[in-house]
């Protein structure tokens, strides 16, 4: 299995990534609709025993199931899909304007039972690449996602074990500052920040389970504070062009 990571800052001739980094081709993309270039990273878990039973299962053309890259537990990166291409992990879902989420995005797979916590060498190749691909596309910060965050209802993905302020300490996604607020506009504060419409309580569950997994209970002040805090700084409609 090939690595990728000193390739990861070549571009090609056209400025996107070069179809030769595809180290573990897919079948399972098309055409980025209308035009479309990734403004959004959807970071997902697996919740597949193994890397290799990932990878087959992402390149399955009865799955109809892909994303651009892969990460296994000790680091090792493969591309699928290039980035160019629409690959298809994201599903029914939305994040601020964007309602066809795989052509606006790129899909990222880390390896992971469902439950267990992620290895520091992991971690280490997701900063390397998401570092390479926000480079890359110019895309901000608050354009990394959770696929909990774009489909709240279906989806529990990366899950209360990822370290999303890590990340955000190094400019590769955000994380909110500690405030208070008025706990009635916690909802349009989420809508404004990015989520789609859902029903509160799910709204809820999706927003703690990426920001505050240690929370219980009902809907609090340090909930909207965060949320008021988020949509204030990183407002969903300047990323959606
Ligand atoms: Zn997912």
């Amino acid at each position: 299995m090939a690595t990728v990571s000193p390739a990861l800052g070549i571009l090609g001739p056209s400025g996107c990534s070069d179809f030769a980094q595809v180290t573990f081709p897919s079948p399972n993309h098309g055409e980025r609709r209308g035009g479309a270039v990734p403004e959004l990273v959807v970071i997902h878990y697996t919740a597949m025993a193994s890397c290799a039973e990932s990878r087959a299962r992402l390149c399955d053309p009865v799955a109809e199931v892909s994303a651009h890259w892969l990460i296994d537990l000790d680091g090792t990166t493969d591309q699928l899909v290039d980035e160019s291409r629409r690959a298809w992990h994201a599903g029914a879902g939305a994040w601020g304007a964007v309602t066809d989420v795989n052509s606006h995005s790129i899909g990222i797979e880390l390896q992971n039972s469902g439950n267990a916590p992620f290895p520091a060498a992991q971690m280490a190749a997701l900063e390397t690449l998401l570092t390479a691909i926000l480079t890359r596309w110019h895309i901000p910060p608050q354009g990394v996602i959770a696929h909990s965050d774009m489909a709240p209802a279906r989806k529990s993905d990366p899950g209360p074990r990822f370290d999303w302020r890590r990340m955000a300490r190094q400019g590769l996604s955000v994380w909110p500052e500690p405030a208070k607020a008025d706990p009635a506009g916690f909802i349009s504060a989420l809508r404004a920040f990015g989520y789609p419409d859902a029903p509160p309580d799910i709204l809820l569950h999706a927003f703690r389970l990426r920001f505050a997994p240690w929370a219980r209970g009902p809907l609090g002040p340090g909930d909207a504070g965060a949320a008021c805090d988020l949509a204030r700084r990183f407002p969903a409609r300047p990323l959606c062009r």
